[in-house]
């Protein structure tokens, strides 16, 4: 057997021209799209699967964390607070069978400030609702979706990319693009398109799921304990990086292995009851994969740090007060002037990747992303780096994006 074979080039049609194409429909890719086709630019969102959500959906990860700094104030608004809601609009109750959360009550209008200290603002959500719920948001904004369609690489002219090459039951096309968001959570577009990237190997096996039992749907939040800093120290292995395809395939079937002695043990401990596997995830549940290592780095160091260029600000899932601005630097491309980054491939290191990758920053920077791609389109020329920071950050605001220093400083 020859070590590689030679690909014969071959002409591929132009399926469509767009001003904005966003590459995943996880919830950075759905927020970058909304937002770009809220700015009256045309969009098309892709995706290899045949949902949107990404993570949040087929893999069950149905916690959507604070939009809070967990001292009482609220420091992501736009569509993060909207995404927010939507998650759970469908509630009637809280506290259903599979702990359905809605929005604790301190968080409506006119709620306590004091409870706003001791209770964040986050939901639980049934991920099936939360994924009909988004697909309609995107339809209905206007955006051209593209399911089951896989990035495959990009065609460069002049430091920035014209066309993506995508394949789906079609076969293989190409799609013009004046601007591209890759919202892949592996930077796929990114590393295809000679922008410079880091990887990390520090996966655990995680692939959470749903049981019935007793008429009660339960999830199992199913994970070997993982290192939050994203290396592998302190973490417990097996460990899996996830820009190889063997190390995806082992990683998904060693966590259903993992899946299946769980349900055995829970059918042992209640020999009388029918316990039922349901929804387990569809997707690779791996946390931290590859990004863009960009024109700017965001580290914990920066954690109070105000930019100039900031486009959004988060908090921290994981403790009361930290809050980071991400700046704009983050989530450009060098080597292209006309691709921008979202959710959990931005430019952050291991130091705070652990934040940035949760859903609500990915929402944070997918709603950045959209709409400086429809503001470059109309306004620079399509050059993310020609575009005017100023006036980004005023239509952000327009938006209800949440960008005032004095939320960033410590309380
Ligand atoms: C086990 C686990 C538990 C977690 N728990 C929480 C939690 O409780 N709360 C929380 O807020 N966050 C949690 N997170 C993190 C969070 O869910 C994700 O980091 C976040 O949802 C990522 O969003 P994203 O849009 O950046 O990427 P993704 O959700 O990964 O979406 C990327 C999308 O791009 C598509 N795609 C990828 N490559 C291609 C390609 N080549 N062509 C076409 N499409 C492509 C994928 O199909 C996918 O739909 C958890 C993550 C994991 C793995």
């Amino acid at each position: 057997m020859s070590a590689s074979i030679h690909e014969p080039a071959r002409n591929l049609p132009v399926s469509g021209s767009f001003d904005v194409v966003v590459v995943g429909g996880g919830m950075a890719g759905v927020a970058a799209a909304v937002a770009a086709a809220r700015n009256s630019v045309s969009v098309c969102l892709l995706d290899k699967q045949s949902a949107v959500g990404g993570l949040a959906t087929l893999g069950n990860v149905t916690i959507w964390l604070p939009i809070c700094d967990g001292r009482g104030r609220q420091v992501i608004g736009g569509l993060g607070e909207e995404l927010l809601k939507l998650s759970v609009a469908d509630l009637k109750c809280n506290n259903m069978p599979a702990r359905f959360v809605k929005i604790p009550t301190c968080w409506y209008a006119g709620g306590d400030p004091e409870e706003r200290k001791n209770v964040r603002y986050r939901t639980d959500f049934n991920p099936s609702a939360y994924m009909y719920a988004l697909e309609k948001l995107v339809v209905n904004s206007g955006v051209k979706l593209l399911y089951d369609t896989r990035f495959c690489t990009v065609r460069r002219e002049a430091g920035r990319i014209s066309h993506l090459i995508v394949e789906n039951k079609s076969g293989r096309f190409a799609l013009a693009c004046s601007t591209v968001i890759d919202a892949t959570g592996d930077a796929d577009v990114c590393f295809l398109s000679g922008e410079k990237t880091e990887s990390l190997d520090s996966n655990v096996l995680c692939g959470w799921f749903y049981t019935l039992r007793g008429g009660k749907l339960e999830l199992h939040k199913h994970s070997n304990p993982y290192c939050p800093c994203g290396t592998q120290e302190g973490g417990t292995g097996p460990f899996f990086g996830g820009d190889d395809g063997d190390q995806v395939t082992d990683h998904i079937l060693q966590t259903r292995e993992l899946a299946r002695v769980k349900l055995a043990g829970l059918r042992a401990r209640y020999p009388d009851e029918d316990i039922q596997l349901l929804m387990p995830a569809v997707i690779a549940c791996l946390r931290m994969t590859r990004r863009l290592a960009g024109e700017y780095t965001l580290g914990e160091k920066h954690m109070h740090q105000w930019f100039d260029d900031a486009i959004g600000l988060t908090g921290d899932w994981r403790k009361p007060g930290p809050v980071y601005a991400i700046p704009m630097r983050s989530l450009r491309g060098v080597a292209n002037t006309n691709l921008l980054t979202a959710g959990r491939c931005i430019s952050a290191d291991t130091s705070v990747w652990d934040v940035t990758r949760a859903i609500p920053p990915c929402v944070v920077s997918g709603e950045a992303a959209g709409t400086a791609a429809a503001l470059a389109v109309r306004n620079s020329d399509a050059d993310m780096h020609a575009l005017d920071i100023d006036i980004l950050q005023q239509q952000l605001k327009n938006q209800g994006v949440l960008l005032d220093p004095a939320l960033v400083r410590p309380v």
